[in-house]
Protein backbone atom coordinates (compact mmCIF):
# COMPACT_ATOMS: atom_id res chain seq x y z
CA UNK A 1 0.00 0.00 0.00
CA UNK A 2 2.69 2.83 0.17
CA UNK A 3 4.03 3.74 -3.07
CA UNK A 4 8.14 3.00 -4.26
CA UNK A 5 9.25 6.61 -5.81
CA UNK A 6 12.72 5.49 -6.01
CA UNK A 7 12.07 4.27 -9.93
CA UNK A 8 11.65 8.40 -10.71
CA UNK A 9 15.34 8.67 -10.65
CA UNK A 10 18.72 7.07 -10.70
CA UNK A 11 19.96 8.02 -7.32
CA UNK A 12 17.96 8.60 -4.17
CA UNK A 13 20.70 10.59 -2.46
CA UNK A 14 19.48 14.43 -1.65
CA UNK A 15 22.73 15.98 -3.14
CA UNK A 16 22.51 13.77 -6.53
CA UNK A 17 18.76 14.80 -6.45
CA UNK A 18 19.80 18.39 -5.88
CA UNK A 19 22.41 18.24 -8.65
CA UNK A 20 19.93 17.35 -11.29
CA UNK A 21 17.73 19.85 -10.20
CA UNK A 22 20.44 22.36 -10.86
CA UNK A 23 21.58 20.76 -14.13
CA UNK A 24 17.43 21.11 -15.49
CA UNK A 25 17.59 24.95 -14.97
CA UNK A 26 21.49 25.03 -16.91
CA UNK A 27 20.07 22.75 -19.42
CA UNK A 28 17.03 25.08 -19.73
CA UNK A 29 19.12 27.80 -19.88
CA UNK A 30 21.09 26.68 -22.80
CA UNK A 31 17.74 26.54 -25.01
CA UNK A 32 17.57 29.24 -23.81
CA UNK A 33 21.11 30.98 -25.16
CA UNK A 34 20.64 29.18 -28.05
CA UNK A 35 17.26 30.35 -29.44
CA UNK A 36 16.37 33.74 -27.68
CA UNK A 37 15.66 36.26 -30.23
CA UNK A 38 16.32 33.28 -32.87
CA UNK A 39 12.93 31.88 -33.14
CA UNK A 40 11.89 34.60 -35.64
CA UNK A 41 13.77 33.68 -37.98
CA UNK A 42 13.68 29.86 -37.99
CA UNK A 43 12.45 27.78 -41.39
CA UNK A 44 10.01 24.16 -40.42
CA UNK A 45 13.18 22.13 -39.68
CA UNK A 46 14.21 24.67 -37.48
CA UNK A 47 11.21 25.06 -35.41
CA UNK A 48 11.01 21.05 -35.71
CA UNK A 49 14.28 20.97 -34.29
CA UNK A 50 13.54 23.68 -31.17
CA UNK A 51 10.22 21.38 -30.41
CA UNK A 52 11.98 18.20 -30.26
CA UNK A 53 14.60 19.94 -28.01
CA UNK A 54 11.97 21.29 -25.81
CA UNK A 55 10.14 17.53 -25.05
CA UNK A 56 13.46 15.68 -24.46
CA UNK A 57 14.31 18.39 -21.44
CA UNK A 58 10.75 17.97 -20.39
CA UNK A 59 10.98 13.88 -20.30
CA UNK A 60 14.99 14.32 -19.07
CA UNK A 61 13.98 16.24 -15.80
CA UNK A 62 10.65 15.15 -15.25
CA UNK A 63 11.41 12.26 -13.12
CA UNK A 64 13.98 14.32 -10.75
CA UNK A 65 11.05 16.82 -9.82
CA UNK A 66 8.04 14.56 -9.98
CA UNK A 67 10.44 12.38 -7.25
CA UNK A 68 10.58 15.53 -5.15
CA UNK A 69 6.92 16.61 -5.65
CA UNK A 70 5.57 13.07 -4.70
CA UNK A 71 7.89 12.38 -1.85
CA UNK A 72 6.14 15.99 -0.14
CA UNK A 73 2.92 14.84 -0.44
CA UNK A 74 3.26 11.81 0.78
CA UNK A 75 5.07 13.24 4.07
CA UNK A 76 4.91 17.23 4.34
CA UNK A 77 5.83 16.62 7.94
CA UNK A 78 9.53 15.04 6.47
CA UNK A 79 12.21 17.67 6.51
CA UNK A 80 14.31 15.95 3.67
CA UNK A 81 10.34 15.82 1.50
CA UNK A 82 10.26 19.66 2.15
CA UNK A 83 13.69 20.68 1.39
CA UNK A 84 13.46 18.83 -2.00
CA UNK A 85 9.74 20.11 -2.45
CA UNK A 86 11.02 23.56 -1.82
CA UNK A 87 14.19 23.20 -4.56
CA UNK A 88 12.18 21.69 -7.33
CA UNK A 89 9.89 24.40 -6.86
CA UNK A 90 12.54 26.68 -7.57
CA UNK A 91 14.19 24.98 -9.84
CA UNK A 92 10.82 24.49 -12.34
CA UNK A 93 10.23 27.88 -11.85
CA UNK A 94 13.51 29.03 -12.75
CA UNK A 95 12.78 27.07 -16.51
CA UNK A 96 9.46 28.43 -17.02
CA UNK A 97 11.14 32.16 -16.57
CA UNK A 98 13.92 30.88 -19.17
CA UNK A 99 11.76 29.09 -21.77
CA UNK A 100 8.86 31.92 -21.44
CA UNK A 101 10.00 33.18 -24.66
CA UNK A 102 9.45 30.76 -26.65
CA UNK A 103 5.33 30.85 -26.80
CA UNK A 104 5.84 34.63 -26.90
CA UNK A 105 8.35 34.61 -29.84
CA UNK A 106 6.57 31.20 -31.52
CA UNK A 107 3.82 32.90 -31.58
CA UNK A 108 5.05 36.18 -33.92
CA UNK A 109 6.46 33.45 -36.09
CA UNK A 110 3.25 31.58 -36.54
CA UNK A 111 1.62 34.94 -36.89
CA UNK A 112 3.81 36.29 -39.81
CA UNK A 113 3.84 32.78 -41.19
CA UNK A 114 0.77 30.56 -40.67
CA UNK A 115 1.61 28.24 -43.38
CA UNK A 116 3.96 26.89 -40.86
CA UNK A 117 1.86 25.15 -39.22
CA UNK A 118 0.42 22.81 -42.25
CA UNK A 119 4.06 22.19 -43.48
CA UNK A 120 4.38 18.25 -43.43
CA UNK A 121 7.90 18.70 -41.65
CA UNK A 122 6.01 19.51 -38.64
CA UNK A 123 2.78 17.16 -39.02
CA UNK A 124 2.96 15.94 -35.04
CA UNK A 125 2.96 19.16 -33.82
CA UNK A 126 0.57 20.88 -35.83
CA UNK A 127 -2.64 21.14 -33.04
CA UNK A 128 -0.40 22.25 -30.54
CA UNK A 129 0.89 25.28 -32.83
CA UNK A 130 -2.51 26.14 -33.62
CA UNK A 131 -3.02 26.63 -29.98
CA UNK A 132 -0.46 28.80 -29.72
CA UNK A 133 -1.43 30.91 -32.47
CA UNK A 134 -5.44 30.96 -31.41
CA UNK A 135 -3.66 32.82 -28.38
CA UNK A 136 -1.86 35.37 -29.87
CA UNK A 137 -4.36 37.80 -31.05
CA UNK A 138 -5.07 38.14 -27.61
CA UNK A 139 -1.84 38.81 -25.79
CA UNK A 140 -0.75 42.36 -25.27
CA UNK A 141 2.78 44.16 -25.73
CA UNK A 142 5.96 42.73 -22.76
CA UNK A 143 5.42 45.37 -20.55
CA UNK A 144 1.78 45.38 -20.91
CA UNK A 145 1.51 41.84 -19.94
CA UNK A 146 4.09 42.49 -17.37
CA UNK A 147 1.76 45.35 -15.46
CA UNK A 148 -0.93 42.77 -15.79
CA UNK A 149 1.43 40.26 -13.59
CA UNK A 150 2.20 44.07 -11.39
CA UNK A 151 -1.74 44.79 -10.75
CA UNK A 152 -3.22 40.79 -10.38
CA UNK A 153 -0.64 40.74 -7.42
CA UNK A 154 -1.98 43.19 -5.03
CA UNK A 155 -5.44 43.36 -6.88
CA UNK A 156 -7.31 39.60 -7.71
CA UNK A 157 -4.73 37.52 -6.22
CA UNK A 158 -4.87 39.61 -2.96
CA UNK A 159 -8.91 39.16 -3.38
CA UNK A 160 -8.41 35.51 -3.93
CA UNK A 161 -6.26 35.16 -0.82
CA UNK A 162 -8.22 37.09 1.33
CA UNK A 163 -11.46 34.71 0.63
CA UNK A 164 -9.49 31.88 1.24
CA UNK A 165 -7.57 32.82 4.25
CA UNK A 166 -11.10 34.69 5.81
CA UNK A 167 -13.03 31.00 5.03
CA UNK A 168 -9.98 28.74 6.41
CA UNK A 169 -10.76 30.82 9.33
CA UNK A 170 -13.80 31.30 10.44
CA UNK A 171 -15.05 28.65 13.39
CA UNK A 172 -18.25 27.32 13.94
CA UNK A 173 -19.97 26.20 17.18
CA UNK A 174 -21.85 22.90 16.84
CA UNK A 175 -23.72 20.61 19.39
CA UNK A 176 -22.17 17.35 18.63
CA UNK A 177 -24.15 14.12 21.00
CA UNK A 178 -24.66 16.76 23.84
CA UNK A 179 -21.46 18.70 24.05
CA UNK A 180 -20.55 22.26 22.31
CA UNK A 181 -17.68 22.27 19.68
CA UNK A 182 -15.98 25.03 18.38
CA UNK A 183 -14.63 23.56 14.34
CA UNK A 184 -13.56 25.22 11.36
CA UNK A 185 -14.59 25.18 8.33
CA UNK A 186 -13.01 22.02 7.17
CA UNK A 187 -14.02 19.92 9.75
CA UNK A 188 -17.56 20.84 9.82
CA UNK A 189 -18.43 20.21 6.49
CA UNK A 190 -17.94 16.79 7.37
CA UNK A 191 -21.19 16.36 9.15
CA UNK A 192 -22.77 17.20 5.85
CA UNK A 193 -22.88 13.53 4.50
CA UNK A 194 -23.80 12.38 8.25
CA UNK A 195 -25.96 9.47 8.59
CA UNK A 196 -27.70 11.71 10.91
CA UNK A 197 -30.40 14.29 9.21
CA UNK A 198 -30.50 16.60 11.77
CA UNK A 199 -26.96 16.80 12.62
CA UNK A 200 -26.85 17.19 8.21
CA UNK A 201 -29.30 20.20 9.06
CA UNK A 202 -27.65 21.97 11.61
CA UNK A 203 -24.50 22.01 10.38
CA UNK A 204 -25.80 23.62 7.07
CA UNK A 205 -27.58 25.94 8.88
CA UNK A 206 -25.01 27.03 11.24
CA UNK A 207 -22.22 27.44 7.99
CA UNK A 208 -24.28 29.30 6.00
CA UNK A 209 -26.02 31.32 8.61
CA UNK A 210 -22.31 32.50 9.82
CA UNK A 211 -20.60 32.97 6.57
CA UNK A 212 -23.63 35.65 5.56
CA UNK A 213 -23.26 37.53 8.26
CA UNK A 214 -20.07 38.66 6.17
CA UNK A 215 -21.52 39.30 3.00
CA UNK A 216 -19.90 42.58 3.21
CA UNK A 217 -16.40 40.72 2.61
CA UNK A 218 -17.35 37.90 0.22
CA UNK A 219 -18.95 40.23 -2.04
CA UNK A 220 -16.65 42.61 -2.48
CA UNK A 221 -13.96 39.79 -3.60
CA UNK A 222 -16.22 38.45 -5.97
CA UNK A 223 -17.79 41.98 -7.60
CA UNK A 224 -13.53 42.64 -7.50
CA UNK A 225 -12.27 39.57 -9.43
CA UNK A 226 -15.76 39.89 -12.04
CA UNK A 227 -15.18 43.38 -12.53
CA UNK A 228 -11.74 43.32 -13.26
CA UNK A 229 -12.21 40.51 -15.56
CA UNK A 230 -14.48 42.18 -17.48
CA UNK A 231 -11.75 45.04 -18.06
CA UNK A 232 -8.92 42.54 -19.45
CA UNK A 233 -11.77 41.06 -21.62
CA UNK A 234 -12.20 44.46 -23.35
CA UNK A 235 -8.34 44.81 -23.27
CA UNK A 236 -7.70 41.38 -24.88
CA UNK A 237 -10.25 41.64 -27.18
CA UNK A 238 -12.16 38.51 -25.89
CA UNK A 239 -15.79 38.68 -27.44
CA UNK A 240 -17.59 37.58 -24.18
CA UNK A 241 -16.39 36.04 -20.73
CA UNK A 242 -16.25 32.85 -21.46
CA UNK A 243 -13.73 33.26 -24.28
CA UNK A 244 -10.35 33.03 -22.00
CA UNK A 245 -11.71 29.84 -21.00
CA UNK A 246 -13.06 28.37 -24.20
CA UNK A 247 -9.40 28.82 -25.45
CA UNK A 248 -7.62 27.66 -22.43
CA UNK A 249 -10.13 24.19 -22.75
CA UNK A 250 -9.41 23.84 -26.72
CA UNK A 251 -13.31 24.53 -27.55
CA UNK A 252 -15.37 26.78 -29.43
CA UNK A 253 -18.48 28.58 -28.02
CA UNK A 254 -21.62 26.89 -30.14
CA UNK A 255 -20.22 23.62 -27.94
CA UNK A 256 -21.06 25.06 -24.74
CA UNK A 257 -24.34 26.44 -26.06
CA UNK A 258 -25.32 22.76 -27.19
CA UNK A 259 -24.24 21.66 -23.75
CA UNK A 260 -26.47 24.08 -21.94
CA UNK A 261 -29.03 23.74 -23.81
CA UNK A 262 -29.11 19.77 -23.57
CA UNK A 263 -28.73 20.59 -19.82
CA UNK A 264 -31.89 22.77 -19.83
CA UNK A 265 -33.97 20.58 -21.99
CA UNK A 266 -33.38 17.67 -19.19
CA UNK A 267 -33.46 19.20 -15.51
CA UNK A 268 -36.98 17.04 -15.04
CA UNK A 269 -35.08 14.18 -15.67
CA UNK A 270 -32.51 14.83 -12.34
CA UNK A 271 -35.48 15.70 -10.39
CA UNK A 272 -37.29 12.37 -11.07
CA UNK A 273 -33.59 10.84 -9.65
CA UNK A 274 -33.93 13.58 -6.69
CA UNK A 275 -37.85 12.11 -5.71
CA UNK A 276 -37.04 8.54 -6.54
CA UNK A 277 -34.31 9.04 -3.82
CA UNK A 278 -36.99 11.10 -1.39
CA UNK A 279 -38.91 7.91 -1.69
CA UNK A 280 -36.20 5.84 -0.75
CA UNK A 281 -35.11 7.94 2.06
CA UNK A 282 -38.73 7.95 3.40
CA UNK A 283 -38.95 11.49 2.65
CA UNK A 284 -41.74 13.04 0.72
CA UNK A 285 -39.22 15.25 -0.58
CA UNK A 286 -35.41 15.86 -0.36
CA UNK A 287 -34.06 19.02 1.62
CA UNK A 288 -30.39 20.56 0.55
CA UNK A 289 -28.85 18.48 3.43
CA UNK A 290 -30.35 14.85 1.80
CA UNK A 291 -28.58 15.30 -1.33
CA UNK A 292 -25.62 13.99 -0.89
CA UNK A 293 -26.25 12.26 2.34
CA UNK A 294 -25.86 8.44 2.41
CA UNK A 295 -28.94 6.28 2.11
CA UNK A 296 -30.44 4.81 5.37
CA UNK A 297 -29.93 1.48 5.03
CA UNK A 298 -26.96 1.40 2.87
CA UNK A 299 -25.17 -2.27 3.47
CA UNK A 300 -21.87 -1.28 4.98
CA UNK A 301 -19.44 -3.39 3.17
CA UNK A 302 -15.84 -3.49 3.80
CA UNK A 303 -13.13 -3.81 1.13
CA UNK A 304 -9.66 -5.18 1.86
CA UNK A 305 -6.85 -3.31 -0.12
CA UNK A 306 -6.48 -6.63 -1.85
CA UNK A 307 -10.26 -6.80 -2.46
CA UNK A 308 -10.16 -3.69 -4.06
CA UNK A 309 -7.62 -4.18 -6.35
CA UNK A 310 -9.26 -7.65 -7.70
CA UNK A 311 -12.64 -5.65 -8.67
CA UNK A 312 -11.06 -2.67 -10.04
CA UNK A 313 -8.64 -4.70 -11.79
CA UNK A 314 -11.40 -6.90 -13.01
CA UNK A 315 -13.54 -4.67 -14.37
CA UNK A 316 -10.76 -2.99 -16.33
CA UNK A 317 -9.56 -6.59 -17.73
CA UNK A 318 -13.31 -6.94 -18.47
CA UNK A 319 -12.96 -3.94 -20.82
CA UNK A 320 -9.93 -4.64 -22.13
CA UNK A 321 -6.97 -7.17 -21.68
CA UNK A 322 -4.50 -4.89 -22.31
CA UNK A 323 -5.69 -1.87 -20.01
CA UNK A 324 -6.41 -4.49 -17.27
CA UNK A 325 -2.89 -5.54 -17.06
CA UNK A 326 -1.34 -2.12 -17.33
CA UNK A 327 -3.96 -1.07 -14.19
CA UNK A 328 -2.52 -4.48 -12.48
CA UNK A 329 1.04 -3.17 -13.25
CA UNK A 330 0.15 -0.23 -11.23
CA UNK A 331 0.01 -2.58 -7.93
CA UNK A 332 2.64 -4.69 -9.07
CA UNK A 333 5.22 -1.62 -9.46
CA UNK A 334 3.89 -0.24 -6.50
CA UNK A 335 2.75 2.75 -8.02
CA UNK A 336 0.09 3.33 -5.59
CA UNK A 337 -0.23 5.16 -2.33
CA UNK A 338 -2.93 4.13 -0.16
CA UNK A 339 -2.17 4.25 3.17
CA UNK A 340 -3.88 6.45 5.88
CA UNK A 341 -1.09 8.19 7.48
CA UNK A 342 -0.47 11.66 9.62
CA UNK A 343 0.95 14.21 6.95
CA UNK A 344 -0.06 13.18 3.68
CA UNK A 345 -1.84 15.22 1.43
CA UNK A 346 -5.59 14.90 1.70
CA UNK A 347 -8.08 13.61 -1.17
CA UNK A 348 -6.71 11.44 -3.89
CA UNK A 349 -4.64 12.39 -7.51
CA UNK A 350 -2.93 10.64 -10.39
CA UNK A 351 0.08 11.61 -11.79
CA UNK A 352 1.64 10.59 -15.19
CA UNK A 353 5.05 9.84 -15.67
CA UNK A 354 5.54 10.40 -18.95
CA UNK A 355 9.44 9.10 -19.03
CA UNK A 356 8.46 5.88 -17.56
CA UNK A 357 5.13 6.03 -19.82
CA UNK A 358 2.85 5.57 -15.94
CA UNK A 359 1.85 7.28 -13.23
CA UNK A 360 1.67 7.40 -9.93
CA UNK A 361 -1.33 7.44 -7.60
CA UNK A 362 -1.85 8.72 -4.14
CA UNK A 363 -4.91 8.37 -2.31
CA UNK A 364 -6.15 7.44 1.59
CA UNK A 365 -7.67 3.81 1.36
CA UNK A 366 -10.06 3.57 4.32
CA UNK A 367 -12.24 0.24 3.16
CA UNK A 368 -15.48 2.12 1.90
CA UNK A 369 -16.81 1.71 -1.44
CA UNK A 370 -16.51 5.08 -2.80
CA UNK A 371 -12.30 4.77 -2.36
CA UNK A 372 -12.79 1.74 -4.48
CA UNK A 373 -14.80 4.32 -6.88
CA UNK A 374 -11.67 6.81 -5.99
CA UNK A 375 -9.07 4.06 -7.27
CA UNK A 376 -10.88 3.51 -10.12
CA UNK A 377 -11.07 7.07 -11.20
CA UNK A 378 -7.31 7.77 -10.25
CA UNK A 379 -6.58 4.48 -12.58
CA UNK A 380 -8.14 5.45 -14.93
CA UNK A 381 -6.29 8.89 -15.45
CA UNK A 382 -3.43 6.46 -14.85
CA UNK A 383 -4.67 4.65 -18.39
CA UNK A 384 -4.54 8.29 -19.73
CA UNK A 385 -1.06 8.52 -19.35
CA UNK A 386 0.06 4.91 -20.44
CA UNK A 387 -1.58 5.68 -23.60
CA UNK A 388 -0.93 8.79 -24.07
CA UNK A 389 3.12 8.75 -23.27
CA UNK A 390 3.72 5.40 -25.71
CA UNK A 391 1.69 8.28 -28.56
CA UNK A 392 2.52 11.74 -28.18
CA UNK A 393 5.59 14.08 -26.87
CA UNK A 394 5.18 16.02 -23.81
CA UNK A 395 3.38 19.14 -25.75
CA UNK A 396 1.10 16.83 -27.04
CA UNK A 397 -0.32 16.17 -23.20
CA UNK A 398 -1.12 19.28 -22.35
CA UNK A 399 -5.11 17.69 -22.17
CA UNK A 400 -7.63 20.61 -21.42
CA UNK A 401 -9.99 19.24 -18.73
CA UNK A 402 -13.14 18.87 -21.17
CA UNK A 403 -11.26 15.44 -22.05
CA UNK A 404 -8.87 15.10 -18.79
CA UNK A 405 -11.52 13.80 -17.26
CA UNK A 406 -12.19 10.73 -19.80
CA UNK A 407 -10.54 7.65 -18.46
CA UNK A 408 -11.06 8.39 -15.36
CA UNK A 409 -14.77 8.51 -15.36
CA UNK A 410 -15.38 5.67 -17.61
CA UNK A 411 -13.25 3.86 -15.44
CA UNK A 412 -16.08 4.41 -12.67
CA UNK A 413 -18.70 3.16 -15.25
CA UNK A 414 -16.61 -0.05 -16.02
CA UNK A 415 -16.54 -0.56 -11.94
CA UNK A 416 -20.35 0.09 -11.42
CA UNK A 417 -21.13 -2.54 -14.32
CA UNK A 418 -18.61 -5.08 -12.56
CA UNK A 419 -20.26 -4.34 -9.25
CA UNK A 420 -24.14 -4.15 -10.44
CA UNK A 421 -23.12 -7.85 -12.17
CA UNK A 422 -22.16 -9.04 -8.50
CA UNK A 423 -24.65 -7.60 -6.12
CA UNK A 424 -27.46 -9.43 -5.12
CA UNK A 425 -29.59 -7.69 -2.81
CA UNK A 426 -31.67 -5.05 -3.20
CA UNK A 427 -29.89 -2.94 -0.88
CA UNK A 428 -26.21 -3.45 -2.64
CA UNK A 429 -27.72 -2.11 -6.05
CA UNK A 430 -29.01 1.15 -4.62
CA UNK A 431 -26.22 1.83 -2.73
CA UNK A 432 -23.99 1.58 -6.30
CA UNK A 433 -26.31 3.32 -8.50
CA UNK A 434 -26.56 6.00 -5.83
CA UNK A 435 -23.28 6.26 -5.91
CA UNK A 436 -22.83 7.08 -9.31
CA UNK A 437 -25.81 8.69 -10.11
CA UNK A 438 -25.41 11.03 -7.01
CA UNK A 439 -21.98 12.37 -8.85
CA UNK A 440 -23.70 12.45 -11.53
CA UNK A 441 -26.36 14.78 -10.77
CA UNK A 442 -23.80 16.87 -9.52
CA UNK A 443 -21.28 17.63 -12.00
CA UNK A 444 -23.28 17.28 -14.74
CA UNK A 445 -26.63 19.22 -12.96
CA UNK A 446 -25.69 21.35 -9.36
CA UNK A 447 -22.27 22.77 -11.71
CA UNK A 448 -24.46 24.05 -14.32
CA UNK A 449 -26.33 25.89 -11.62
CA UNK A 450 -22.60 27.15 -11.11
CA UNK A 451 -22.63 27.86 -14.78
CA UNK A 452 -25.55 30.57 -15.24
CA UNK A 453 -24.78 31.97 -11.45
CA UNK A 454 -21.41 32.76 -13.23
CA UNK A 455 -23.00 34.24 -16.41
CA UNK A 456 -25.69 35.75 -14.51
CA UNK A 457 -23.08 38.33 -12.28
CA UNK A 458 -21.74 39.90 -15.77
CA UNK A 459 -24.92 39.98 -17.65
CA UNK A 460 -25.54 42.24 -14.53
CA UNK A 461 -22.27 44.18 -14.05
CA UNK A 462 -22.75 44.84 -17.76
CA UNK A 463 -26.69 45.98 -17.09
CA UNK A 464 -24.74 48.95 -15.30
CA UNK A 465 -26.20 47.40 -12.15
CA UNK A 466 -24.48 46.46 -8.53
CA UNK A 467 -23.25 43.62 -7.40
CA UNK A 468 -24.60 43.47 -3.51
CA UNK A 469 -24.25 40.68 -1.26
CA UNK A 470 -27.94 40.54 -1.46
CA UNK A 471 -28.26 40.83 -5.09
CA UNK A 472 -25.58 37.89 -5.95
CA UNK A 473 -27.64 36.01 -2.83
CA UNK A 474 -30.17 36.19 -5.60
CA UNK A 475 -28.52 35.57 -8.58
CA UNK A 476 -27.39 31.84 -7.41
CA UNK A 477 -31.01 31.26 -6.22
CA UNK A 478 -32.54 31.87 -9.55
CA UNK A 479 -29.68 29.57 -11.42
CA UNK A 480 -30.31 27.00 -8.78
CA UNK A 481 -33.77 26.61 -9.19
CA UNK A 482 -33.40 26.91 -12.89
CA UNK A 483 -32.37 23.09 -11.86
CA UNK A 484 -33.68 21.75 -9.51
CA UNK A 485 -37.24 23.70 -9.62
CA UNK A 486 -39.89 22.82 -6.63
CA UNK A 487 -37.61 18.88 -6.20
CA UNK A 488 -35.79 19.96 -3.29
CA UNK A 489 -36.74 22.30 -0.05
CA UNK A 490 -33.64 24.92 0.81
CA UNK A 491 -32.96 26.03 3.76
CA UNK A 492 -33.41 30.06 3.68
CA UNK A 493 -29.53 30.42 4.75
CA UNK A 494 -28.66 28.47 1.45
CA UNK A 495 -28.71 31.56 -0.72
CA UNK A 496 -25.50 32.02 0.92
CA UNK A 497 -23.92 28.72 -0.44
CA UNK A 498 -21.83 30.93 -2.99
CA UNK A 499 -19.77 32.39 -0.75
CA UNK A 500 -17.63 29.32 0.00
CA UNK A 501 -16.67 28.09 -3.18
CA UNK A 502 -12.82 29.21 -4.05
CA UNK A 503 -13.25 28.70 -7.71
CA UNK A 504 -15.63 31.92 -8.41
CA UNK A 505 -12.35 33.38 -6.34
CA UNK A 506 -9.93 32.65 -8.78
CA UNK A 507 -7.43 34.65 -11.04
CA UNK A 508 -7.56 33.98 -14.31
CA UNK A 509 -9.60 30.71 -14.30
CA UNK A 510 -13.41 31.95 -14.61
CA UNK A 511 -15.60 29.61 -16.08
CA UNK A 512 -14.09 26.70 -14.41
CA UNK A 513 -17.25 24.85 -14.20
CA UNK A 514 -18.60 23.48 -17.44
CA UNK A 515 -15.34 21.03 -18.16
CA UNK A 516 -17.30 19.68 -15.46
CA UNK A 517 -20.67 18.93 -17.54
CA UNK A 518 -19.05 18.24 -20.53
CA UNK A 519 -16.86 15.90 -19.54
CA UNK A 520 -19.51 13.77 -17.56
CA UNK A 521 -22.28 14.07 -20.28
CA UNK A 522 -19.20 12.87 -23.05
CA UNK A 523 -18.42 10.14 -21.12
CA UNK A 524 -21.62 9.29 -20.82
CA UNK A 525 -22.34 9.49 -23.75
CA UNK A 526 -18.92 7.20 -24.71
CA UNK A 527 -20.61 4.69 -22.49
CA UNK A 528 -23.80 4.39 -24.36
CA UNK A 529 -22.31 4.03 -27.12
CA UNK A 530 -19.29 1.20 -25.58
CA UNK A 531 -23.13 -0.53 -24.66
CA UNK A 532 -24.36 -0.44 -28.43
CA UNK A 533 -21.13 -1.23 -30.20
CA UNK A 534 -19.36 -3.81 -27.21
CA UNK A 535 -15.91 -4.94 -28.02
CA UNK A 536 -15.62 -2.96 -31.51
CA UNK A 537 -15.94 0.37 -29.60
CA UNK A 538 -12.67 -1.07 -27.59
CA UNK A 539 -9.91 0.53 -30.08
CA UNK A 540 -11.74 3.57 -30.38
CA UNK A 541 -11.44 5.06 -26.98
CA UNK A 542 -8.10 4.02 -26.86
CA UNK A 543 -6.90 5.63 -29.83
CA UNK A 544 -8.81 8.94 -28.35
CA UNK A 545 -6.95 8.49 -25.27
CA UNK A 546 -3.60 7.88 -27.03
CA UNK A 547 -4.62 11.00 -29.08
CA UNK A 548 -3.78 13.45 -26.44
CA UNK A 549 -4.31 16.60 -26.83
CA UNK A 550 -2.56 16.09 -30.41
CA UNK A 551 -6.57 16.78 -31.76
CA UNK A 552 -9.08 19.47 -30.05
CA UNK A 553 -11.73 17.83 -28.52
CA UNK A 554 -14.46 18.66 -31.49
CA UNK A 555 -11.87 16.30 -33.90
CA UNK A 556 -12.05 13.77 -31.20
CA UNK A 557 -15.38 13.44 -31.62
CA UNK A 558 -15.88 13.69 -35.05
CA UNK A 559 -13.55 10.70 -35.21
CA UNK A 560 -15.97 8.70 -33.10
CA UNK A 561 -18.66 10.03 -35.74
CA UNK A 562 -20.24 12.82 -33.64
CA UNK A 563 -20.61 16.32 -33.26
CA UNK A 564 -19.99 17.85 -30.30
CA UNK A 565 -21.57 21.17 -31.18
CA UNK A 566 -25.28 19.31 -31.85
CA UNK A 567 -27.58 18.52 -29.15
CA UNK A 568 -27.89 15.44 -30.57
CA UNK A 569 -24.54 14.00 -28.99
CA UNK A 570 -25.37 15.61 -25.82
CA UNK A 571 -28.75 13.57 -25.46
CA UNK A 572 -26.79 10.62 -25.82
CA UNK A 573 -25.39 11.17 -22.32
CA UNK A 574 -28.45 11.71 -20.91
CA UNK A 575 -30.24 8.47 -22.26
CA UNK A 576 -27.38 6.89 -20.43
CA UNK A 577 -28.39 8.61 -17.50
CA UNK A 578 -31.77 7.83 -18.01
CA UNK A 579 -30.85 4.33 -17.87
CA UNK A 580 -29.10 4.01 -14.80
CA UNK A 581 -32.15 6.20 -13.14
CA UNK A 582 -34.69 3.61 -14.75
CA UNK A 583 -32.61 0.60 -13.44
CA UNK A 584 -32.71 2.72 -9.79
CA UNK A 585 -36.30 2.49 -9.57
CA UNK A 586 -36.69 -0.85 -10.67
CA UNK A 587 -34.43 -1.91 -7.03
CA UNK A 588 -36.67 0.58 -5.19
ZN1 LIG B 1 -10.15 13.05 -12.00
Amino acid sequence: MIWDLSQLVENTDPTSIQKKLKSMVIEAEKIRDKYYCEIGGLDAKGLLELLRIKDFHTLQFEGVVKYCRLMYSADSTNDVAKQLNDAARRASMRVGQALAFIDIELGKLLTEKPSLITDSVLTEYKHYLERILRRVPHLLSETEERLIIMKDKNGINAWQMLQSDWLSTRTFNIEIEGEMKTLPYGEIIGFYQSPDRDLRKRANQIVYQNLGKDEIIWTSAIRSICEDHLQICEIRNYPTPMTQSLIANDINQQTIDSLMKTIKKNVGLYQRYLRLKAKLMGLVKLANYDLVAPLPNAPEIDYAWGESRKEVVGAYMAFDEEIGGWVDEMFERRHIDGEVRKGKRSGAFCSSWLAGKSAYILQSFNRRISDVYTQAHELGHAIHAYLGSRAQKPSNLEIGSCIAETGSIFGELLLTEGLLFKAKLKGEKQAILTNILDEFGMATFQVSARVFFEQSMYDTIERGEFLDGKTVAKLWVAARNKIYGDSVNWLDVMRWEWTMKPHYYRANYRFYNYPYVFAQLFVFALYKLYKEQGKSFVPKLKKLLATGSSKSPHELAAELGFDITNERFWEKGIKQAEEFINMFEENL
